[in-house]
C-alpha cells in the first residue's frame, strides 16, 4: 500500500476549496429580526421569551420532555452530574478520547475522572471494555456500585457522541443498569443526530448538549440540560437559577445555586439557529457524502462514517489514517493542509495525558491511543456541501 499526501490534499481542495476552516457558524435564517425584537424588549438578560421559545423548540427537536437553556455545555454537564448525585470524591466514567469538558465537569461537579477506552467502529465509549473493565474493579453494595481499588464510588457513566456520532447504546445503556450507574450523555457534539432513530440526549437520565461558536448551532455560548424525568428537569431549572423561590418581590433561596441561567439574547439566536437545525443537519450529510466519493480509491485513508445504527449530525468529519506509521503521516497531513489554507486538526490530546489528569483512574487506553494516531479532522461548514461559499 502506497501513501501520498499530496493527493490527500488534492482531495480535501476538491470537496473545501482552497481556502476553508474547520467549522463556522452561520446566520441565514431569522438570526437579526429576533436579536433587534430582543434588544427593542429591553429583555436581554435572565428573563425574557426567547429562553422558553429556544427550550421548547430544543425538547421538541429532540424528542425530549424537557430542555433547561443554560450558559454553556459545561455548566449543563456539571449540573447533570451534580442531579444524577455525583458528590465529593465519586468517579465518574468518561472516554479518554474527548474534549476536556467532559473531565472537567465531573471536577466542578466534585466528583474524578476515570477514563475509559474507545470503539473503533463509533469512535465513542467501547461497551466491550467497559463490561471487562468494571468486572474487573466493580463491587456492588447496598448504596451503589464502587471502584474496589480506589474504595470510590463510582457515580455516573458519561458516553459522549464524538463528532457526531451516537455511540452504541444498546450496550451501554443494559451495562449502567446492571451495575446501576446513571448514564448522562455528552450530547455537546451530537444535535440532530439519532439512534435507531430516536435522538442523542434522549436516553440517559439527563443529557447536556452545547451551543458554542463551533457547534451545529449557535447561541455565541450555551448549552441545555435535556432530561425526560419531569422532577429532574425542575430541579434542573432551579439549581440554575439561583434556586431562588419564586415571589413577586422577595428574594428567598433555599439551597447554594449556580448562576447558569441562559440570556434572553443568546436564546433569541437560538431560535433562528433551531429553525435551520434541519437542513443544516441534511447539508452536513450531503457534506459528508462529498468527503466519501473524494476519498475513494485514496490508499491509506478513509473518511469515518456513521454507525449502521445511526444517523448522524456529521458535525465534524474525520479521515481515518490505516497502517503504520499513522503518527508521522497525521502530522505531514496536518501540515501541507493548514499551509495551504485548509484548516485540519487531530484529535483532542487524550485526556489522561493532560497535566491535571495524568493520576485519574483508568483502564487500558490502547484503542483510544491508536485513534488519535490516526485521526484528522477536516472541514466542516455546512455550506461547503455545495462547493463552499
Ligand atoms: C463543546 C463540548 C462541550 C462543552 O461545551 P461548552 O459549551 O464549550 O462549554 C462538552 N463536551 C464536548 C464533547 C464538547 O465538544
Amino acid at each position: 500500500m502506497s501513501f501520498n499526501s499530496e493527493l490527500v490534499i488534492e482531495a480535501l481542495r476538491s470537496v473545501a476549496g482552497a481556502r476553508a476552516v474547520l467549522h463556522e457558524p452561520e446566520f441565514r435564517g431569522k438570526e437579526w429580526d429576533y436579536l433587534k425584537d430582543c434588544l427593542d424588549s429591553t429583555f436581554v438578560s435572565s428573563v425574557g421569551r426567547y429562553v422558553g421559545q429556544f427550550e421548547t423548540m430544543l425538547a421538541e427537536a429532540t424528542g425530549t420532555a424537557h430542555a433547561v437553556a443554560v450558559v454553556n455545555g459545561t455548566a449543563a454537564l456539571q449540573v447533570c452530574l451534580r442531579l444524577a448525585g455525583v458528590g465529593r470524591g465519586d468517579e465518574v466514567l468518561v472516554p479518554a478520547l474527548s474534549f476536556v469538558a467532559t473531565a472537567n465537569a465531573v471536577v466542578h461537579a466534585g466528583g474524578v475522572p476515570h477514563f475509559v477506552d474507545s470503539d473503533t467502529a463509533t469512535l465513542g465509549i467501547s461497551p466491550m471494555k467497559l463490561a471487562a473493565h468494571l468486572a474487573e474493579i466493580a463491587e456492588e453494595r447496598e448504596d451503589g456500585c464502587y471502584n474496589k481499588q480506589s474504595g470510590a464510588r463510582l457515580a455516573a457513566l458519561v458516553p459522549m457522541h464524538v463528532f457526531g456520532h451516537p455511540v452504541d447504546l444498546d450496550a451501554l445503556l443494559p451495562l449502567a443498569a446492571r451495575y446501576r450507574i446513571p448514564l448522562i450523555e455528552d450530547a455537546a457534539e451530537s444535535l440532530g443526530s439519532l439512534y435507531r432513530g430516536r435522538h442523542t440526549g434522549s436516553f440517559g437520565l439527563c443529557s447536556a448538549l452545547s451551543f458554542n461558536g463551533n457547534k451545529i448551532i449557535t447561541t455565541g455560548g450555551g448549552g441545555a440540560i435535556l432530561s425526560n424525568d419531569p422532577e429532574l428537569a425542575r430541579r434542573a431549572k432551579h439549581l440554575t437559577t439561583t434556586a431562588k423561590l419564586p415571589h413577586p418581590w422577595a428574594f428567598d433561596h433555599d439551597e447554594i445555586a449556580y448562576n447558569y441561567r441562559l440570556p434572553n439574547i443568546n436564546a433569541a439566536l437560538g431560535c433562528a439557529q433551531m429553525e435551520a437545525l434541519p437542513e443544516r443537519v441534511a447539508a452536513k450529510r450531503a457534506l459528508a457524502e462529498r468527503y466519501f466519493a473524494a476519498f475513494e480509491g485514496i490508499d491509506g485513508v478513509r473518511v469515518f462514517r456513521e454507525p449502521e445504527y445511526a444517523r448522524s449530525n456529521y458535525w465534524l468529519n474525520t479521515l481515518l489514517l490505516d497502517g503504520e506509521d499513522c503518527a508521522a503521516r497525521r502530522d505531514e497531513i496536518l501540515k501541507l493542509s493548514n499551509e495551504a489554507g485548509i484548516m485540519t486538526r487531530p484529535a483532542w490530546t487524550l485526556l489522561h495525558r493532560l497535566p491535571m489528569y495524568t493520576q485519574a483512574p483508568r483502564d487500558d487506553l490502547s484503542v483510544a491511543e491508536d485513534l488519535e494516531r490516526r485521526i484528522v479532522n477536516v472541514p466542516s461548514s455546512a455550506h461547503l456541501a455545495n462547493g463552499g461559499n
